[in-house]
């Protein structure tokens, strides 16, 4: 694999957050835009253990696009969480420091890492750290619910996604090629 050192661009820090639909796909359409340029992307996913429409696009047509989950397919209770839960993002933690040090991709995404520091399976220094320490090339995207006041002040975009609407107050459950 190339060295991102050698490619011109300016790393940047790219917070998806907010409580509407639309942070994760967004994220990987992120990629996809980096990977359409012949970039490589390593997603890791915090609390997610479930092959989603994306992993399996992913596997199936996408040779540049790595994707680790670190979770398991079940809801994580933020009052009480399962130690399991806790060291499955610990480990995941661990693994998105390796690979950001490791300097081989364009493009990170920890995605629903702000939900994993506000449910406190992950502490915020750690996040803070990753975004002063990373390389200076790469572009980092923590995506997720509840991204963090010094967080969000320490990245270089934020966006965050409102719920003006969503079928599901409609009683329309979750389909197939929408929300998985
Ligand atoms: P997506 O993966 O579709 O981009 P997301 O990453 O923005 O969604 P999350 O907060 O990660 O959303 O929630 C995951 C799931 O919850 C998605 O399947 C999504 O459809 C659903 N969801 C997101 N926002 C809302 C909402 N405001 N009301 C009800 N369900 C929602
Ligand atoms: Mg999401």
């Amino acid at each position: 694999m190339d060295n991102i050192e050698n490619k011109k661009c300016y790393g940047l820090t790219m917070v998806i957050t907010g409580n509407g639909k639309g942070k994760t796909t967004s994220a990987f359409g992120q990629a996809l835009r980096a990977i359409g340029h012949g970039n490589k992307v390593c997603i890791i996913q915090f609390m997610k253990g479930r092959k989603y429409g994306e992993n399996l696009a992913a596997e199936k047509y996408l040779n540049d696009l790595t994707v680790i989950q670190c979770g398991l397919d079940s809801f994580v209770s933020k009052e009480n969480p399962d130690k399991e839960d806790i060291d499955l993002a610990q480990q995941g933690l661990k693994k998105a420091k390796d690979i950001i040090e490791s300097n081989k991709y364009y493009m990170i995404i920890l995605d629903e890492i702000n939900v994993a520091v506000d449910f406190n399976l992950i502490a915020e220094q750690d996040i803070i750290d990753i975004i002063k320490n990373k390389p200076k090339n790469l572009n980092l995207i923590l995506t997720g619910r509840y991204a963090s006041e010094k967080i969000k002040d320490m990245a270089d975009l934020v966006s965050e996604v409102c719920e003006v609407k969503h079928h599901f107050n409609a009683g329309i459950e979750g389909q197939e090629g929408i929300e998985y």
